[in-house]
């Protein structure tokens, strides 16, 4: 390392040994090995070791939050639901809002769950069973025409009451009439009222998608009393949403 009066440089090291993905780092590790009073005397003290770089970044200055940021979340890649839905509607996209629209209303992990599963395109209807080889064909069991995701929770014909129940209700309690179309049923609402009826309104609409789940895949008659059902278990959690916008109106 030390030759003809001067440490060797990294380059002159390489033109030695030719090059291999570790000679850098042996190479600094040689170098900071020495001990400093042997470089300072003569033409030692001019050698400046090369400066390590990782992503452009000092090496000896990265922490494990900088390492998080620039490798997983400068990583972000979007998720394949984003074009799919935006095919599917016109002039649609799937914001931070809708992604983040479950966590928002409701502390329930089975209705955050199907709401990732609705968002990704990856609630199992019955075309992806039949490709999991569960189900017979890739039809709607109630009215066999082909079972899209949208067929399943809102188009369906054994869907239809509930949704036009739920309609009612959430009118009388927004004050105005409200129509839930395909988008507003599949991925909520994050337009239009203020925040605490929007939260109501996405938690209802969570509840009635859970209970079509229940119903379509259950030992259930009916989904209109089976919803009414859910809702009784949840009474208070939608009292207390009543009363956060009361609060606010207040
Ligand atoms: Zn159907």
């Amino acid at each position: 390392m030390y030759s003809e009066d001067h440490w060797l440089t990294y380059e002159e090291v390489r033109a030695i040994t030719g090059y291999s993905a570790g000679l850098l780092l042996e190479y600094n590790a040689v170098i900071n090995a020495v001990p400093t009073r042997w470089k300072t005397s003569g033409a030692a003290r001019a050698f400046q070791p090369p400066t390590l770089t990782f992503h452009g970044q000092i090496i000896g200055t990265w922490t494990t939050s900088l390492v998080r940021s620039k490798l997983v979340r400068n990583k972000y890649k979007q998720p394949c639901a984003v074009n799919f839905w935006g095919n599917k509607y016109v002039g649609f996209y799937l914001t931070a809002d809708i992604w983040a629209l479950a966590f928002k209303c409701t502390p329930e992990t089975r209705l955050r769950v199907l709401h990732f599963k609705i968002t990704h395109n990856i609630y199992p209807t019955n075309i992806l069973l039949r490709k999991m080889g569960v189900a017979e064909n890739s039809n709607c069991s109630f009215c066999n025409v082909r079972d899209y995701i949208e067929h399943f929770f809102y188009n369906c014909i054994a869907v239809r009451e509930m949704w036009a129940y739920i309609e009612n209700e959430l009118s009388k309690h927004a004050g105005s009439k409200v129509s839930l179309g395909e988008v507003d049923v599949m991925f909520g609402i994050t337009t239009g009222y203020n925040a605490h009826i929007r939260k109501y309104l996405n938690a209802y609409i969570l509840v009635g998608k859970m209970c079509i789940s229940k119903y379509k895949y259950g030992q259930y008659h009916d989904l209109k009393l089976l919803f009414q059902h859910e809702m009784s278990l949840r009474k208070q959690r939608f009292q207390q949403l009543e009363n956060d916008q009361q609060i606010e109106n207040d």
